[in-house]
């Protein structure tokens, strides 16, 4: 399962959560600080991670 990263635009809090792709498309997952489902997600971390394998 790939991990997301998110941040919550409510409180401003930082999370990674491992969905499913379609739970992903599906719903936003609950900032786990505050419960707000205002959660932004981040692509560039993921990926950036990924890129590069020595
Ligand atoms: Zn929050």
């Amino acid at each position: 399962m790939p991990l997301y990263e998110y941040q919550c635009k409510e409180c401003g809090h930082n999370f990674s959560i491992r969905l499913h792709i379609e739970e992903h498309d599906k719903k936003r997952p609950k900032c786990p600080k505050c419960g707000s489902r205002k959660s932004e997600h981040k692509y560039s971390a993921f990926f950036a991670k990924t890129a590069k394998k020595s």
